[in-house]
């Protein structure tokens, strides 16, 4: 197919001169008594015209001009629940300058943080998870030693807008990440993801009645995967690592059999022949903090934070209490930020800069 874009041969001009109506003035709010209300003069209001294809132009070449620029991105960010904009939201007011490419495979982003437990409204965090909250200047209750947020929505809508007013940003919602890209280190024979392999989702689903719909990649420095707990989608980037783990094990290429690894830790990577801890049974004291502790590169160049952190682990779920999704955000973001340099190099040695 060929992109929309590409049959336009006039520059992409995305600053283009604002035109004002003032005839249309419209006001949200009325002085007047309850039957006089009128916040517009609707007689003679009139939308500024346009054509058809103009609207399609819009769309399309800012796309194409972000998946271009995105392509190489400095993160990945897979999967745009609370986990993963928390990181993004640190990682894009610490560091301005790095483009942050963020894949989410639902149409609507924000994962299973629109609602508390059993599909409840309000959102419980326990302290110090507020701390979050007063960065974002979300409002909360102050219960003692946690707070609650009136509704799981608002947490998450503010930190989606605030995200997403980055200029240093990109979501690609509808878009699944269907595999990563990956580098074998011909000196230490050292796996490291380097980028990630995508699709649309509703390609993705289909792979199974339709043959040969080829994805399309991104390359990066860092990939922060949460795509948190098994399911549809979910768990995916620590699924991929154990079926990686399972290729024909060549010890002389860097994949060592099970038993002959060190049990992992958090302070480090762990590396082929990786294997899922699976999520254990509820228990909101340890899952938390485990959550938060785990969060680490897990193996170089992917970072693992929020539920997907629990399947890597086998660490307890911790049901309707999210203050550990912000902070292993938080924490994520500065994994990330800890790997960055010396993966950036590792792949400029490896390929050559972009
Ligand atoms: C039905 C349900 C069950 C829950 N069960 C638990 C539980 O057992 N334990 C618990 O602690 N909390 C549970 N929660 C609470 C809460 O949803 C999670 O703790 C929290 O949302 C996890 O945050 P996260 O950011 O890690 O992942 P999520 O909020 O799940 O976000 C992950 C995002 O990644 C996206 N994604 C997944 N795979 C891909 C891919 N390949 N490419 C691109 N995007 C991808 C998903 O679409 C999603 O938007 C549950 C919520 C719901 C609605």
């Amino acid at each position: 197919m060929i992109p929309p874009t590409l049959l336009d041969t006039t520059p992409v001009n995305l600053n283009l001169p604002k035109t004002s109506h003032k005839q249309n003035v419209i006001k949200v709010t009325s002085d007047a008594a309850n039957a006089d209300v009128k916040f517009a003069d609707w007689e003679n209001f009139k939308f500024a015209p346009i054509r058809e294809s103009t609207v399609s132009r819009a769309m399309t070449r800012r796309y194409f001009a972000d998946l271009d620029k995105f392509t190489e991105s400095d993160v990945v960010i897979i999967g745009a629940g609370s986990a993963g904009l928390s990181a993004a939201y640190v990682l894009a007011k610490n560091r301005p300058e790095l483009k942050i490419a963020i894949i989410e495979a639902s149409v609507s982003p924000g994962g299973g943080c629109w609602l508390g437990g059993q599909l409840f409204s309000a959102m419980v965090l326990r302290k110090p998870a507020h701390l979050f909250l007063d960065e974002l200047d979300i409002e909360y209750d102050d219960e003692g030693d946690y707070v609650v947020v009136k509704h799981a929505a608002l947490f998450m809508s503010t930190l989606m807008s605030k995200v997403l007013q980055f200029p240093n940003v990109k979501l690609f919602n509808a878009t699944a990440v269907e595999d990563l890209i990956t580098r074998r280190d011909e000196t230490t024979g050292e796996l490291r993801i380097a980028g990630v392999v995508t699709n649309w989702t509703l390609v993705a689903l289909n792979h199974d009645t339709q043959s040969c719909m080829d994805p399309n990649t991104i390359n990066c420095n860092v990939v922060l995967s949460t795509t948190g707990h098994d399911g549809p989608f979910g768990a995916f980037s620590a699924k991929r690592l154990e079926e990686l783990g399972k290729a024909p094990k060549d010890v002389t290429q860097g994949f060592r059999p099970q038993e002959q690894q060190a049990a992992p830790t958090s302070s480090t990577p762990r590396a082929d022949g990786f294997q899922l801890g699976g999520m254990r049974g509820l228990d909101m004291n340890k899952a938390e903090d485990a959550i938060v502790k785990g969060t680490r590169e897990v193996v170089p160049g992917l970072v693992i934070a929020g539920m997907e952190l629990a399947e890597v682990d086998g660490s307890n779920r911790m049901g309707p209490t999210f203050g550990a999704m912000a902070l292993s955000g938080v924490k994520a973001a500065e994994s990330v930020l800890n790997a960055f340099d010396l993966r950036k190099k590792q792949n400029e040695t490896c390929y050559g800069s972009k």
